[in-house]
């Protein structure tokens, strides 16, 4: 059922086995997931069905950090504010998190995760459900057949890898069913502003809810999930501040922390004279009788990223006919322009059949506790303190991009006689680069609590009942894309939370 908040009778309590707060792929997966139980399900989603602009704008704030442009604004253009959350305009790439994002590597402080990858992986399959794109199978036939005409063989730095693709809007495919379920209810324009605590702040007893038309009513459930997306999920724990000062589950200092992204650098331009053949595999295609469609990209192996000391990478390379390239940066155009004219002294004896394209850089982030989400002064129109984001990277990222643009650079003279003309070298190369709209870290998982904001059940440490499924508990980034993984462990709490409510 779906019910407007604006409705609900002032100050009423509305009870529930769980309570949900967001409707992104993370919240809609977990309520999906509890359907059948015949357990009560509360979700509590601030937007309504259609984009409105009000609502949106509490999501703005201040913004600093290298990455940050001047006019644009980082915190509304990553997410989205509305019922299926960001899944109403994301582009819709899934990938697992690679193995070895799972494993301490000496060269990337503070890394590994507390999770094994065969724990995480083994939610993909009902995760690739949920998101509408077929299972993952790296070592399928069907891959192996669609690996033969790319590039690269197992003496390179590099090997050809794959995203699929899907823009599976959460709200169009779930909306319908979400709203017929009889053990369900959405509470749209609903805003969770405090996560209401014991004395103690070791137990929530509710969750306080208001709209902006002044609206007010409690939650309370047998168990709370955060599912409101990586910046928001720490916004809100800071500012449930009225037991415990600092903010719930910040008794160490670690909400907020280790903010990260996908910093992506547009590195250069691509000449491959006479070779486009071997270029077209780069490019999606749809898979027949399969969902979605694939579309190939380049991963440094690993004994490559341990040989050479870099951070985990997806190079995407895009070719300039391309209709679904980003703006060029100017000087990239103009050489890429540059190229396609004169062949930069390589004879373009076939120009039909030569490659132009750009080559796009996506790293992994070192986690970084200086990178961090925290309050600011300025309240909100529902009495919120507004977010402050400072989106920090350390010296690392920009010299791994720059080495691993230098290593295909060789890579591709070696293997296509191509040119890779690289438009970055003096210092970090800031001005070519664009986010990923990947939020992740904030609420980082440890079983530590002087260092993690959730265990591994993805509970809040020290807080009974308070969990979270988003990517803000991601403890290392790796450099696919968020979405896949974030599902697969909202799957997983899933499982988690039936056993802790039939208990
Ligand atoms: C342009 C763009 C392209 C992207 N492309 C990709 C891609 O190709 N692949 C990929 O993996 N990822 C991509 N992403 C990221 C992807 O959209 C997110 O990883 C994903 O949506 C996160 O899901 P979530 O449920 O955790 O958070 P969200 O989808 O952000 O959902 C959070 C929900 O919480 C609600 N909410 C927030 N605060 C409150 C509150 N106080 N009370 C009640 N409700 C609240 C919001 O309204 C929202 O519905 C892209 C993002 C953008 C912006």
């Amino acid at each position: 059922m779906f019910i407007d908040s604006r409705t609900v009778e002032r100050d009423s309590v509305i009870e529930a086995d769980l309570a949900i707060v967001g409707s992104g792929p993370a919240g809609v997966s977990i309520a999906k997931e509890f359907l059948p139980t015949g357990l009560s399900v509360v979700v509590i989603e601030s937007g309504g069905p259609e984009y409105e602009q009000e609502v949106q704008d509490l999501y703005k704030g201040e913004e600093s950090g290298d990455l940050m442009k001047e006019g644009k604004s980082y915190l509304l253009a990553s997410r989205r504010r509305q019922f299926g959350g960001t899944s109403n305009h994301w582009r819709g790439w899934c990938r697992p998190v690679d193995p070895e994002t799972f494993l301490p590597r000496s060269w990337v402080p503070e890394s590994g995760w507390p999770l094994s990858q065969e724990e995480v992986w083994s939610y993909n399959d009902r995760a690739s459900e949920l998101l509408l794109v077929s299972n993952f199978d790296y070592q399928s036939r069907e891959m192996e057949q669609k690996k033969k005409p790319f590039l690269f063989e197992e003496d390179s730095a590099f090997e050809t890898a794959f995203v699929h693709v899907n823009i599976t809007n959460f709200a169009d495919a779930y909306g319908a069913e979400l709203e017929a379920a009889s053990n369900l209810r959405v509470f749209m324009h609903g805003n969770l502003t405090q996560i209401l605590v014991d004395p103690e702040a070791t137990r929530v007893e509710g969750l306080e809810v208001k709209t902006l038309d002044g609206n007010r009513f409690r939650v309370e459930a047998g168990a709370y999930v955060l599912a409101a997306g990586a910046i928001e999920t720490p916004r809100l724990l800071l500012a449930s501040n009225r037991v415990q000062k600092e903010g719930l589950g910040n008794g160490s200092d670690q909400v907020g922390r280790y903010y990260m992204d996908h910093p992506m650098v547009t590195a250069g331009a691509l000449l491959a004279p006479n070779r486009s053949d071997h270029m077209r595999a780069y490019r999606k295609f749809r898979l027949p009788a399969r969902k979605g469609s694939l579309r190939a990209f380049l991963l440094l192996r690993p004994e490559a990223q341990e040989r050479y000391q870099l951070l985990k990478s997806m190079t995407v390379l895009r070719p300039l006919a391309s209709d679904q390239r980003p703006p060029l940066p100017r000087e990239i155009a103009r050489l890429s322009y540059e190229l396609m004219q004169t062949g930069a002294g390589r004879p373009v004896t076939e120009p039909e059949k030569t490659y132009v394209g750009t080559v796009e850089i996506a790293s992994e982030q070192v986690p970084n506790p200086e990178s961090r989400i925290t309050l600011g002064d300025e309240l909100d129109p529902l009495g919120m303190p507004r977010v402050k984001i400072d989106w920090r990277l350390t010296d690392q990222e920009p010299a791994s991009i720059l080495a691993t643009a230098d290593l295909l650079a060789r890579e591709m003279g070696k293997r296509l006689r191509g040119r890779v003309y690289l438009a970055i070298g003096d210092g970090p190369p800031w001005d070519h680069s664009r986010w990923s709209n990947h939020p992740m870290g904030g609420t980082r998982m440890n079983p530590d609590p002087k260092v993690g904001v959730v265990d591994t059940d993805c509970k809040i440490h020290g807080v009974d009942g308070l969990y979270v499924a988003s990517s803000s508990i991601f403890p290392v980034a790796g450099c696919s894309n968020p979405t896949q993984t974030i599902v697969a462990l909202a799957v997983r709490l899933s499982d988690h939370l039936k056993g802790v409510l039939r208990s």
